[in-house]
């Protein structure tokens, strides 16, 4: 069995495409090494011995050993040096590296084979005994920090007071003879905390790493980060041994990293830093400021030490040369690290670098004109759910944030405003051109005008899935969510958190992004909609098969979405047309008549203004297609809740408040998202569907008129469960409609069909396409009545689900294949075996997210429906599912 891959001197036995095996940073030294360019020789020993290891009670294979040491050889004859040698010692560093980069695997070892004797022939060998004596301390405090457990900060004590002793202030005025003094006391400290000497046997030394590499595998933070990430433990970590190079070899040494493009604006530019005499992390780490690599950056910074450009030019030029290269060869970005050694440069990492998405496009659209991707090779190189970083504004990063509270990223973007606790002072103050942010506890459909009229919305209680967190990412609005530690007290207009209090008008800035709420007003950065942005979207409707209509309730929803590339509404919620705050009183009026004539007397109220609302929506969208669905919440919703509130609907209904409030009590439900909701309502009170559709019919004349276009009419019936509930909603639609036509000479053109959300509408869809001429389906309440679980209510325990793997992931944010979407499946298959042309989309969250979209291509879907600021997501996700 082959335990150990050697690389090094032009060639290898691993390369790129054996990354399972060799882990990525072991898979890419093989590969540059291959490639010829000058990488320290080294060997890996693969993730097959990491399952090994864990298969067989934390020992080796057998023949491991003499792998190693013949690996070791071979390392040795490349570069004239023994591994153990006290004249001629070859040094090694040993470095962690599955498959995926991981935070919590062991560091890297630097130095490694250096020991007391050893020491004195690299201080010999280099004429340089501080060199020598400065590898030998980081040596030792690297490895007792993650091999033996003896942390760092003890060393970083000793020296310190070493240096208060002797008045020094920075490293570098240590001489060597400090240095040789301070690895005494290093080593003593090693012995008296472990009761052990420092390993000077390089071999133990080297065996000693190799272990703590394996077993850091299963250490607490990298159990947890796989958890977190989905990556198998199956997959196991390789270890590199690698030939030392050193940059800390004086001023023609250096360090360093870059990358070949600038990871946060994607400009094709050089972009790094390195500093002189330094070694492995020293530039990460900040102990000095690092330099620029190429002139024109040290130019930009104002930086007053030389550019390595400048510094060193033999080395600058040789690692432009092979920055080049690398990126023509892996054909993506990349982040390298190296060393220059007395001139010399060596190559010791590359990987394709993390970027911004702002870079991720403009690097992918980039790459694809200069011919080294497709244009399709692009479209999938983008995580369509990243682009929501970019339709929002966002907080100059440049800024500096006094960072007050922290809740749940709910909805991204950044808004800055004054703080309102309520949402008719929200609508007030907008209506006067101020900038509010509400701030509630929690919100609840009543608030829908407030938070329209808001910035962004800033809650104490509920998750990702709230009421708040919905909604607003609905209207592309920021909010922050579940913001526990900050106390709301509506009665004094003030929220306080620790020792801070803020009041009605202080200035906030909530960032949902990340979920900070910030004290004051914060400069702000407008998204970018053209340019590389658009160059991308157009590649990827160029290969999308299926449809991205919006959810849009608001002329401004729907304005909105045609600017983010929608084709049509998927759905208009007709109640967020009643929850506003004018309207409401007139729609309590219309629910808690008692009679069919006073409640007609309130619906020909509400009927002008839906007809208004309608022609605008219809304008808008320019004989696109446009699904409205009736009346659907349960009325429920809409009950008075104060007494001042039964007061004022009392009065413009010229009642007895008592009576009304009785009459409240009596429509209050204990299940109100199975109760008096969707087509339920039309059946029991068919004049609120006639209404409505009168309202959409003569909207439809009249915008006809305006435009010149006809409107791209369908008209949806909500939770049917029964073919001749549908039946009867839909004759008394159609009667309407010929009304309208004989009262107006107007041509009418449309489709009625429904919303598929219950699983009785699944089995008998095949009997609800003999009428129905499109399906939608609502996956929000299908989801519920399948599982039998209340969105509203899941909050409690979806999260222990999640946390004991029952459920992977909230059936709410990404559809159930399995059972969920085996029912799309059916409902889908029995629609069309009755009538082949039925249409069919998806509304609700689901329409949203990239993982449901591809499942939506799957089964054939006409469209997908999703809010305003998920469009162009949804545009880039249902391209990549057709790829
Ligand atoms: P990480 O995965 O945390 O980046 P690495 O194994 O890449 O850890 O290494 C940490 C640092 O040590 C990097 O700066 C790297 O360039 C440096 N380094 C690793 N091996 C060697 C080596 N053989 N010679 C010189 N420097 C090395
Ligand atoms: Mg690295
Ligand atoms: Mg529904």
């Amino acid at each position: 069995n082959k335990w150990v891959y050697t690389f090094g001197d032009g060639k290898a036995e691993g390369k790129a495409s054996l990354r399972d095996l060799l882990g990525g940073k072991g898979a890419n030294l093989a590969e540059m090494a291959n490639l010829g360019l000058p990488v320290p020789p080294g060997f890996t020993i693969p993730t097959s011995v990491c399952t090994y290891f864990y298969a067989n009670d934390k020992t080796y294979p057998k023949e491991l050993q003499a792998q190693v040491d013949k690996a070791l050889d071979y390392i040795g004859k490349l570069t004239a040096k023994k591994f153990g040698d006290a004249a001629n010692p070859l040094l090694v560093s040993v470095r962690s590296g599955g498959r995926a980069s991981m935070p919590g695997m062991m560091d890297t070892v630097l130095n490694l084979g250096l020991n007391d004797e050893t020491v004195e022939a690299l201080a010999q060998l280099s004429g340089d005994r501080r060199f020598a004596f400065d590898s030998y301390r980081r040596f030792i405090t690297m490895y007792s920090d993650v091999v033996l457990g003896f942390e760092h900060h003890h060393f970083e004590d000793i020296l310190d007071s070493f240096k208060d002793q002797k008045g020094y202030s920075l490293d570098t005025d240590l001489s060597s003879e400090d240095w040789e003094m301070l690895v005494g006391k290093y080593k003593d400290a090693v012995a008296h905390e472990t009761g052990k000497d420092f390993p000077q046997d390089p071999h133990d030394q080297l065996w000693g790493a190799i272990g703590a590499v394996f077993s850091s595998w299963m250490n607490a933070r990298a159990v947890t980060y796989r958890r977190l990430h989905d990556i198998p433990e199956s997959w196991g970590t390789a270890v590199n041994v690698q030939a030392m190079v050193f940059g800390n070899m004086g001023e023609t040494s250096a360090t360093g990293v870059a990358f070949t493009r600038n990871p946060s604006t994607g400009e094709s530019k050089l972009y790094g830093e390195f500093l002189i005499n330094a070694q492995g992390e020293d530039v990460v780490a900040g102990i000095r400021t690092p330099q620029d690599i190429t002139e024109d950056a040290r130019v930009e910074s104002g930086s007053d030490k030389p550019s390595m450009e400048t510094a060193m030019p033999d080395a600058f030029n040789e690692l432009t040369r092979i920055y080049t290269l690398l990126e023509k060869h892996y054909r993506d970005m990349q982040d390298m690290e190296f060393t220059v050694e007395r001139g010399k440069l060596w190559m010791l990492q590359t990987r394709s670098g993390k970027r911004t998405a702002k870079a991720a496009l403009r690097i992918a659209v980039e790459l694809a004109h200069e011919g080294l991707i497709s244009q399709n090779d692009a479209v999938l190189r983008i995580d369509p759910a990243s682009l929501d970083q970019l339709l929002h504004p966002t907080i100059d990063p440049s800024a500096k944030r006094d960072v007050v509270a922290t809740g749940l990223p709910a909805s991204p973007g950044a808004a800055s405003g004054e703080i309102v606790f309520s949402s008719d002072e929200a609508t007030k103050l907008q209506a006067d051109g101020r900038k509010v942010i509400l701030v509630r506890i929690e919100t609840s459909p009543e608030d829908i005008h407030g938070m329209h009229a808001a910035e962004g919305i800033l809650t104490t209680r509920g998750g990702m899935t709230s009421h708040a967190a919905v909604v607003a990412r609905g209207m592309g609005k920021p909010c922050v969510s579940g913001c526990g530690t900050i106390r709301v007290d509506y009665g004094r207009g003030t929220m306080s958190i620790g020792g801070r209090t803020f009041k009605t008008g202080d200035v906030i800035t909530i960032d949902g992004s990340v979920g900070q709420v910030l004290a004051g007003r914060m400069p702000m950065i407008e998204p970018e909609l053209s340019g590389e942005f658009g160059t991308l979207m157009g590649w990827a409707d160029a290969v999308r098969e299926t449809g991205v209509r919006v959810n849009a309730d608001t002329p401004e929803d729907a304005r909105t979405a045609i600017k983010f590339g929608a084709e049509g509404i998927g759905l208009c919620r007709t109640e967020h047309m009643f929850f506003e705050e004018t309207r409401i009183r007139t729609v309590r009026e219309m629910i808690l008549s008692e009679d069919e004539q006073e409640r007609r007397a309130a619906l020909a109220k509400l009927l002008p203004m839906q007809r208004a609302d309608f022609v605008e929506l219809f304008e808008i969208m320019k004989g696109l297609p446009v699904t409205i669905r009736l009346l659907d919440p349960p009325l429920h919703e809409f009950l008075p809740h104060t007494q001042a509130e039964v007061e004022e609907v009392a009065r413009a209904m010229n009642t007895d408040p008592r009576r009304l409030a009785d009459r409240a009590r009596e429509l209050s439900e204990f299940n109100p998202m199975l109760g008096f909701r969707g087509c339920r309502l039309a059946i029991a009170y068919p004049e609120i569907a006639e209404m409505q559709a009168r309202a959409i019919f003569e909207a439809a004349v009249e915008a006809e008129k305006r435009t010149g276009e006809a409107v791209g009419l369908e008209v949806m019936v909500p939770l049917i469960a029964t073919k001749a509930e549908f039946d009867l909603v839909k004759a008394s639609i159609d009667a309407m409609a010929r009304e309208v036509i004989r009262e107006t000479g107007a041509k009418l053109e449309y489709q009625v069909g429904t919303m598929i959300e219950l699983p009785r509408a699944v089995l008998m869809a095949g009997q609800i396409a003999e009428a129905a001429e499109f399906f939608s389906f609502g996956t929000n309440d299908l989801t519920q009545t399948t599982y039998g679980i209340s969105r509203d209510d899941a909050g409690s325990f979806l999260g222990a689900y999640v946390a004991k793997g029952i459920l992977e992931i909230d059936p709410f944010i990404s559809i159930d294949r399995e059972g969920v979407g085996e029912l799309v499946k059916i409902g889908v298959e029995r629609g069309r075996a009755t009538r082949p042309s039925l249409k069919v989309g998806i509304c609700g969250e689901h329409g949203g997210d990239p993982a449901s979209i591809a499942f939506c291509h799957q089964v054939g879907m006409n469209y997908v429906s999703c809010s305003p600021y998920r469009v162009p997501i949804a545009r880039l996700a249902a391209a990549q599912a057709a790829l």
